[in-house]
Order: structure tokens, then C-alpha cells, then sequence
């Protein structure tokens, strides 16, 4: 547990300095805020109200630093594995800060997306306006926030391909606006991931498209991840990233290696998906750690290459 009275201060000089409003909970347990359904307690978690979000996030992160307390970003949790032993210091949720506004009606189309905002909703409020182009997120759990992140890709499209530019805080520079640059996004790497930074928003290209069209389109997309098994179990999607040097998918190197339905604890290779490691119940996020380290020692084992575990393992492991 990080220094509780760290933290009292910590909750106080932010309710006095930044007008918090919002929620905080000392020792929330982290199972209820990820879609793997694990994780223990945060030593203190707080989700900002949406009319105080960017100056309580840059305010937090500033007053952070000064008592020497760990901040881990948490959006939609969708992506995540929460150490048993929970996180250390302060979870910072996005949470609450939702919503998204279109501009422009041409070659100029965009939408501005706040950090907290659910693929799902950016999608169906798109299709409300008519602007088409980000259909391909239909389905993915998560936040716009973890998105731009972890550089989230599906449909053979990754979003750094339809973004104009990021908002961020917690830079000694205060808040930020960077335009997208070629070259500093690639296969599921953003720039952020080296960065401490909160991202408050992003903008997208979008063009005009019958509202009707796109929410058919989202329709099949949302569809053919319920058939693919996507929500049968808690999970956070692909366990492992692809790599084209492999010459296969990496679901289709653990088929191969037979490892479907190969369990640890309450942890399992989905028996319909080989990239899918699933909660059956009651894993442990240890159970979970040391199935995704089974299977990569299997593959090295029997191929000589290492995979790159995709989901993110946070937290306290020691
Ligand atoms: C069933 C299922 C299917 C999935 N399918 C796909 C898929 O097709 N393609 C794909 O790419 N992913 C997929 N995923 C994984 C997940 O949906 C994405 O990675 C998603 O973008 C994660 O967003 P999140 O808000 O949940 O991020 P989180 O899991 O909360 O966080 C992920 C990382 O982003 C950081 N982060 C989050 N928000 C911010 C912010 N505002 N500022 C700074 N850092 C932040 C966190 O600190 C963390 O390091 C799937 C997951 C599930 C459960």
C-alpha cells in the first residue's frame, strides 16, 4: 500500500486547488473495473466529473509527482491485467468523460472524441450525424483514450490511420495539442506508450455516409465478433500481437501447437480461439500471467520465435 496520508493530501489538495467533484474510493478492488474480471485494490481510485476532467487530471498527475505517488491512466479496462495484488498509488479513471462533437461538412469533416468515450458510442453518435469512417471500431470494448493508446486496430485498420491530432496533459508543457506525425505510430505502438501523459481527446477524419449504411455496416462488425466468441467469457481480446515474420497469425501458431482449451488455474486458452485467453470463472490474473508465459516458453520451445504478449500486465507483480 502506497502511503495513505500521501494520498489523504494528496485527494485534499485537489478538492482545494482544482475544484474536484467526482468519485474516489480508497482500496477499490480493480476485478470490477476490467473486462478480464481480475485484479486487486487500488490504492485509491478516482474517476473526475466530466465538467472537471482535464484540470483535476492535469492537477492530479502535477500534485502526483510532488508527493511521490505512482499514477496508472485507467479507461475502459478492456485491455489490462490488474496484478492480484492491485496498484500501487492512484488510479486515475477516464471514466466520466464522455462525448463527442462533429465539425466541418467536407473535405474538412472531423470529430473531436473525449479520452472516456466508449468505441460503441463514438460509433453510434457518427452514425446519428451521418460520418462515416470510423465503422471499423464497432465492437471493440474500451475507451477512445485506450484506443489512441495502444494504437487499437481491427478490419485491417489501425486508428492512428483516420487521426488528425491528440490532446494531452501532465507534460511539463500543461496540456498539449500534437498533430498525428507519420512515423511516430506503427503496428499497435503510439507514441503515448513512452509517455506519462493523460490523453483529454482526438481528432478524426471523417466524410459524409448515410446513417443507415453505417449503422448496417456496425451491425455486421458487432455481429461477427459475437460469432467469433468475442464475448463468451471475460477476456481482453488477442492475447499476443501478430507478427508478419512468423508467417501466421499467432492464434493460428497456438492452434497449431494444439494449445486450444490449455488451462492454468481459472485461466484457458478459449477452445474456439487460439489467441483468446479467457477467465472461466475464477482465474486469478496470476493464473492468467502464467498461462499467456506457458505458451510463449511452448512457442519458443517448438519454434524458436518469442510472442509478444498484447494485453498489459499492471500493477503490482512483485
Ligand atoms: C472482447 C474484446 C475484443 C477486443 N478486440 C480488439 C480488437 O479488435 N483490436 C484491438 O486493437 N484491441 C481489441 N481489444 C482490446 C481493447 O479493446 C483495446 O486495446 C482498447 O483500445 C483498450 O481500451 P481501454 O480504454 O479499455 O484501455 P485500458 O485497458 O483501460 O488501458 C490500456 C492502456 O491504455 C492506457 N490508457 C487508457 N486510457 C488512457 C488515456 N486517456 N490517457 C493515457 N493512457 C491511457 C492505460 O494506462 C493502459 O496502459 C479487445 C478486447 C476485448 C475484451
Amino acid at each position: 500500500m502506497a502511503d495513505t496520508s500521501a494520498l489523504r493530501r494528496l485527494m485534499e489538495r485537489i478538492s482545494c486547488g482544482a475544484g474536484f467533484s467526482g468519485e474516489f474510493r480508497f482500496a477499490e478492488p480493480m476485478a470490477s473495473h476490467t473486462t478480464f474480471k481480475v485484479g486487486g485494490p487500488a490504492d485509491l481510485w478516482v474517476q473526475p466529473a466530466l465538467a472537471c476532467f482535464p484540470e483535476c487530471a492535469g492537477a492530479l498527475l502535477a500534485l502526483a509527482r510532488e508527493e511521490g505517488v505512482p499514477v496508472f491512466v485507467l479507461g475502459g479496462g478492456a485491455n489490462v491485467v490488474v496484478a492480484d495484488r492491485g496498484i500501487r498509488g492512484v488510479v486515475l479513471d477516464t471514466g466520466a468523460w464522455t462525448g463527442c462533437e462533429f465539425r466541418g461538412t467536407g473535405e474538412d469533416a472531423a470529430v473531436t472524441v473525449r479520452a472516456g468515450t466508449s468505441m460503441d458510442a463514438l460509433v453510434d453518435a457518427a452514425a446519428g450525424q451521418g460520418k462515416g469512417g470510423l465503422e471499423f471500431l464497432a465492437g471493440m470494448p474500451g475507451t477512445l483514450g485506450g484506443a489512441v493508446w495502444m494504437n487499437a486496430r481491427c478490419m485491417e485498420k489501425s486508428i492512428s490511420d483516420v487521426l488528425i491530432e491528440t490532446e494531452i496533459t501532465g507534460e511539463p508543457g500543461g496540456r498539449l495539442t500534437l498533430p498525428y506525425r507519420e512515423g511516430d505510430f506503427s503496428y499497435k505502438k503510439s507514441p503515448f506508450q513512452n509517455s506519462k501523459a493523460v490523453i483529454l481527446s482526438a481528432k478524426f477524419r471523417v466524410y459524409r455516409r448515410e446513417p443507415e449504411e453505417i449503422r448496417r455496416e456496425a451491425e455486421k462488425l458487432r455481429k461477427d465478433r459475437e460469432e467469433k466468441g468475442h464475448y463468451c467469457a471475460p477476456s481482453a481480446g488477442s492475447a499476443f500481437k501478430n507478427n508478419r515474420a512468423f508467417g501466421k497469425p499467432s492464434g493460428k501458431i497456438i492452434d497449431e501447437l494444439g494449445l486450444r482449451g490449455f488451462t492454468i488455474g481459472g485461466a484457458a486458452i478459449a477452445s474456439w480461439h487460439g489467441n483468446l485467453i479467457i477467465n472461466t470463472g475464477n482465474a486469478a490474473a496470476r493464473d492468467i500471467r502464467a498461462l499467456a508465459d506457458a505458451v510463449k516458453e511452448k512457442v519458443r520451445a517448438s519454434l524458436g520465435f518469442a510472442l509478444e504478449p498484447e494485453i498489459l500486465f499492471v500493477g503490482d507483480w512483485d
